[in-house]
């Protein structure tokens, strides 16, 4: 008989880690499941690939839960590796779905957004290349990979999602990674999950997109001091393993953007530069690979923009090309 491909842990009575594959980095999500009573509440769902639908299942099977007994389905975020599962899901456990409305959106428009947006890249820098070298559009990329639930309810900041049997989830909004993420703590236990907000050894993604927050990586730092205001005894991320000291964790990003901000002061103190130029000096990026490209540069914006709102530098824009400069 094959090896059950399921991967879990019971991480205390009734919440259980389950370790999901992804055809790409980072290799592994954890989602999880919580008891209460006789049903079950799922945080994020995996990726919609066949390897990780047979490891969810597997897991069910391994756990003696049957589909129907997963009555709650909260998502941390829209992105694919969180969220990518959540219309077959729905389908399989006839789970109620919650996400934040500006995931939803997010969610939705994810399939009309078009490939790389060039402009907004030549306009901070970026070499332009021939449309085969471009980013594909996220819906021909990920495919059914991305197969997402519209939702039944909308979490709000401070929410509280009553799961039965004495506990319950209390939403804790935390804008920057995107700008509908929430962290989920399950009362009375103190277990705090984190989604992508609060890795325990990588920092997510945090950029500045056209149409999106003005000041995401602002955003993202403010969710770090409102997240150490919380008492949590565990802390259970989307990737990586658990652990227990959030504020220590909140404190050591909030230091590393600091840092990684002034860097880039440094740089542009000494002459403007476009978001590129910064991100190419602050990150090692392999300038032919185009997503690193335009995921570095992003990054750096965000940052920029920041030391731009804090009056730190300046921006600057001549034939259509954005300059930051530090005063
Ligand atoms: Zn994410």
């Amino acid at each position: 008989m094959p090896a059950s491909p399921a991967k879990t842990r019971e991480v205390r009575d009734g919440i259980v880690q389950v370790y999901l594959p992804l055809p790409m980095k980072p290799t592994i999500i954890n989602v999880y499941l919580i008891r209460s009573g006789q049903a079950w509440t799922l945080i994020d769902t995996g990726m919609n690939t066949d390897d990780s639908a047979a490891a969810f299942r597997a897991a069910l099977d391994d756990l003696d839960i049957v589909p129907t007994a997963v009555t709650r389905l909260v998502a941390t975020h829209h992105h694919v590796d969180h969220y990518g599962s959540s219309a077959p899901y729905r389908s399989l456990t006839h789970a109620e779905v919650y996400l934040h409305p500006l995931e939803e959106e997010r969610a939705r428009a994810m399939g009309h957004i078009g490939g790389e947006n060039t402009a907004y890249l030549r306009s901070h820098g970026v070499p332009e290349v021939p449309p085969d070298r471009q980013l594909p559009p996220p819906s021909r990329f990920f495919g059914t990979w991305y197969s997402p639930a519209v939702p039944d309810h909308l979490l709000a900041d401070e929410d509280e999602v009553p799961l039965g049997d004495g506990r319950s989830l209390r939403v804790i909004w935390t804008p920057g990674h995107t700008p509908g993420h929430c962290c989920l703590l399950l009362e009375p236990d103190g277990v705090l999950f984190v989604g992508d907000h609060l890795l325990p050894k990588i920092t997510p993604h945090v950029g500045l997109w056209p149409n999106g927050p003005e000041n995401p990586l602002g955003d993202f730092l403010a969710s770090h001091e409102k997240i150490q205001r919380c008492e949590a005894r565990l802390v259970c991320p989307a990737h990586g393993p658990i652990y227990e000291d959030h504020r220590r964790r909140a404190r050591q990003l909030i230091d590393f953007h600091r840092v990684r901000k002034l860097t880039m002061l440094e740089l542009i103190r000494r002459r403007p530069m476009t978001g590129y130029e910064v991100a190419l000096e602050a990150f090692a990026i392999a300038p032919d690979d185009r997503f690193q490209v335009m995921a570095a540069t992003v990054e750096t914006l965000a940052h920029l923009e920041l030391l731009r709102l804090e009056g730190r530098a300046l921006r600057t824009e001549q034939d259509g090309v954005v300059r930051y400069r530090g005063k």
